[in-house]
């Protein structure tokens, strides 16, 4: 895409800082992590404004994405970010969009494609902030709202619009936008988005782009499809990988089960009849699985909550409510539909299945012990996944202790180290 001259200077500013891949303590390749050097906004070559907004929001040292991504995407490079939620992560492309679009160029601009209407709606009024001494306009569009009320908002000018996949299909197609003149794009949450079943939908926008656009993608894992769209959109992106292990707080607990296949659902109501599970989350791998299980437990008589990226926005609404406001005990959830799940009260977290990664094993454990509080982990493991578990305890540079169920009466006992 041709750049307008004025828009072309503003990119052409020297970059301070650069992220220099430092070596990590040695850890498994697949934890490998580029560290960037700490930098504060002022070291980093903002605007003016940008750089009082900044300042009045508080943000002085730049967080590790930001570190690490801004240079690179505020020269106009594509961006691969591997970062959690919580990691600042909106500003690490919200600063680089508001820095060079030209307000003068009118909409669309910049298209931030993300997962659900609750991060449409956070990433919209970051934007907001971020933006408040630019002349751009965000809008945010997103399932469950009007169309009306979205479609006059896009009438009177979007020069950033915040999406989720689904509605802007819609609107795309009674033509109440194009993205004809998108010059970046940003995926949030790509991961989150493939759980969601917008993969189809990522992909059909994104060929609605112009192929010249900048895209920045950010996802806290980097499952295959998210691998490929990488390869098949992006032009030589630039990888940020940023560890975001949670500590495992010492209040929690962290014990595994042996069982086998056939009595796995039994070792796990034994462990939900335990008296101090208060509310417990229980991950499992696949969809598949969450639903067999909540019918199993479901006809042994336990109300059990579901949480997987099959089921509609209101459904997932509805199930995290019901656990909140602990109207249920129990929620089965996969791990990518788990995320965002902060309660403090959940008391156990069970590993139906054990987790693939050690990332995987620390974010699932770390929804327990939050705020100080005690809590549990639990992980079932059939005889043939001893080796994996150690794997991940190894990996995850943790301690997960044998605990065996009694069979008469439904104790789970912490067993001497073998
Ligand atoms: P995010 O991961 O983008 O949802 O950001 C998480 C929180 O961190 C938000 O409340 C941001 O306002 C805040 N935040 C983002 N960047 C910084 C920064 N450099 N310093 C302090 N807080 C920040």
């Amino acid at each position: 895409m041709v750049l307008r001259s004025s828009s072309r200077a503003r990119f052409g500013r020297p970059l301070a800082a650069r992220p220099r891949p430092v070596a990590a303590a040695p850890v498994d390749e697949a934890l490998s992590t580029i560290i960037p050097e700490p930098v504060s906004f002022s070291e980093l070559a903002l605007s003016v404004a940008m750089q009082n907004t900044v300042a009045e929001l508080g943000y002085t040292m730049a967080t590790p994405i930001q570190a690490g991504s801004l240079p690179f995407a505020m020269a106009g490079r594509d961006v691969i970010g591997q970062a959690q939620t919580g990691s600042g992560k909106t500003a690490a492309f919200g600063i680089p969009i508001i820095e060079r679009l030209d307000p003068r160029d009118g909409p669309v601009q910049a298209l931030v494609l993300c997962p659900t209407r609750e991060l449409a709606v956070q990433v919209h009024d970051e934007l907001t902030r971020l933006g408040k001494r630019h002349e751009l306009r965000s809008v945010a569009i997103y399932g469950g709202d009007s169309i009306g009320r979205q479609m006059e908002e896009l009438r009177q000018g979007a020069h950033i619009v915040v999406a989720t996949p689904g509605r802007l299909g819609d609107h795309i197609q009674r033509r109440s936008l194009t993205l004809a003149n998108v010059r970046v794009c940003v995926l949030d949450e790509a991961d989150r988005m493939l759980d969601m079943g917008f993969a189809p939908d990522v992909e059909r926008i994104l060929r609605q782009c112009p192929p010249q656009r900048q895209t920045l993608l950010f996802s806290a894992t980097m499952p295959e499809w998210v691998r490929r769209l990488a390869l098949r959109h992006m032009h030589d992106p630039e990888t940020v990988e940023i560890s975001t292990r949670p500590e495992i707080p010492s209040e929690v607990r962290q014990l595994y089960v042996q069982t086998t296949w056939a009595d796995k659902t039994d070792a796990l109501a034994q462990i939900l009849d335990q008296p101090d599970v208060v509310m417990a989350l229980i991950f499992v791998e696949t969809k598949r699985t969450a639903d067999v299980l909540q019918a199993q437990l479901g006809g042994r008589g336990y109300q059990v909550g579901l949480l997987h990226g099959d089921l509609t926005q209101r459904e997932r609404d509805r199930a995290m409510q019901q656990f909140r406001a602990s109207h249920i005990k129990y929620l089965i959830a996969t791990n990518v539909a788990a995320r965002g799940l902060d309660i403090d009260d959940i008391s156990h977290v069970i590993n139906y299945d054990v987790p693939l990664t050690p990332d995987e094993y620390l974010h699932r454990v770390g929804r327990t012990g939050r705020a100080g509080r005690a809590g549990v982990a639990v992980t079932l493991i059939t005889p043939s996944e001893i080796l994996k578990l150690r794997d991940v305890e190894k990996h995850a540079r943790t301690h997960i202790e044998p605990a065996t169920l009694d069979e008469d009466f439904p104790a789970l006992v912490v067993s001497a180290e073998a």
